[in-house]
């Protein structure tokens, strides 16, 4: 019996997929059957490959919460059957994707690692070859027999994060993600380096647990000087709105206009859920070091801490999807699950 790690690569879509006509210069889908034969290095991985494509794949912009139960499922379904899995996404939605899978897949053994490209993998150019070897390689990675990252990753440019601390940044350039809040978990250099006291430990033992309920009555709301009342109250108004995230500035600060506060104080005394994070790429929100959020942290404002918007926004959807009583939300929410937050 062969001990190579056998790896499910699951194609979504976005353009590390994609290929150039020469005759016209656009960019088409490709055909994923083709794929490891455009990369004969992959033959040199220590590991078995077999692949899994969506029908239709996408160009990330569209990705949803049914494709992210989608793509739970092919896990799930594949579970026993393979160690790690690698799913190629477009980067553009590429961190809501991985922190919606790290909630979804609770007490995960094995290592489920997304990765992409900035450059089609035909292009002369193209930074999908690394990203994809690596990840495959990295997924592939065992200690006695076990899987040794065993959490949603995400791989780009030389740095596996951990999914649900990443966002892109970067349009243009191969280095496209950071997780400003947390260390990468393995760099490639001449080596992989892996900094495995970072790495989530595994519950010994623990059955894997696919939610796949997820609640999207919610939005976003970003804050700026000059926001107007009726912009805000609008937005709380709409119907069966159950959650909002809420960026907002600095350690988590927000005007201290009356209009303001009355209207989250009514937002959450009617049972809306109203996430703090800050607009800031890096650092955590701290209700209360000034006195502009001080008034937010008494209506009962839950502290995202130094979480990434999108991971609050999937959380959110998450933990919505779960019922939990009313009382026990805030606590729940403000505690690390898959280690998306500091504690
Ligand atoms: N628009 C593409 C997508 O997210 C970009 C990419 O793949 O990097 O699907």
């Amino acid at each position: 019996m062969s001990s190579k790690a056998k790896i499910l690569l699951i194609y979504t879509g976005g353009t590390i997929g994609m290929s150039k006509d020469f005759e016209t210069g656009a960019l088409k889908a490709f055909n994923f059957g083709k794929l490891l034969q455009n990369i004969p290095e992959i033959k040199q991985l220590d590991c078995n490959i077999e692949t899994f494509s969506f029908e239709h794949p996408i160009d990330s912009s569209n990705m949803n919460p049914s494709m992210w139960t989608k793509i739970a499922t092919i896990i799930e379904e594949n579970y026993p059957k393979y160690d790690g899995f690698v799913v190629l996404h477009g980067s553009d939605t590429m961190s809501y994707s991985a922190s919606a899978l790290s909630f979804m897949l609770e007490n995960l053994a094995k290592p489920v690692v997304f990765t992409g490209s900035q450059l089609p993998i035909g292009d002369l150019r193209t930074d999908a070859k690394e990203n994809l070897i690596t990840a495959i390689q990295i997924a592939s990675l065992q200690e006695n027999g076990k899987p040794v990252i065993t959490e949603v990753c995400l791989y780009f440019e030389y740095k596996l994060y951990r999914g649900n601390r990443t966002s892109k940044v970067n349009a243009e350039h191969f280095r496209a993600f950071t997780a400003p809040n947390y260390p990468e978990l393995v760099e490639s250099g001449v080596h992989l380096k892996l900094n495995s006291h970072l790495f989530l430990p595994v519950k010994k033992d623990a059955k894997l647990i696919v939610h796949k309920n997820l609640d999207n009555h919610v939005a976003i709301i970003k804050m700026f000087p000059g926001m107007s009342e009726v912009v805000l109250s609008s937005i709380l108004a709409i119907k069966d709105l159950k959650g909002i995230v809420l960026e907002t500035y600095g350690s988590g600060n927000a005007p201290t206009e009356d209009w303001f506060l009355q209207l989250i104080q009514k937002a959450i005394q009617s049972g809306l859920q109203v996430v703090n994070v800050t607009q800031c790429s890096g650092g955590s929100v701290n209700m209360g070091q000034y006195e502009t959020s001080t008034v937010l942290k008494s209506l009962g404002v839950i502290s995202g801490k130094d979480i990434t918007t999108e991971a609050a926004i999937t959380k959110l959807m998450y933990l919505l999807g779960q019922n939990i009583p009313q009382n026990e939300f805030k606590d729940i929410f403000e505690t690390a699950l898959r280690g998306e937050i500091s504690q």
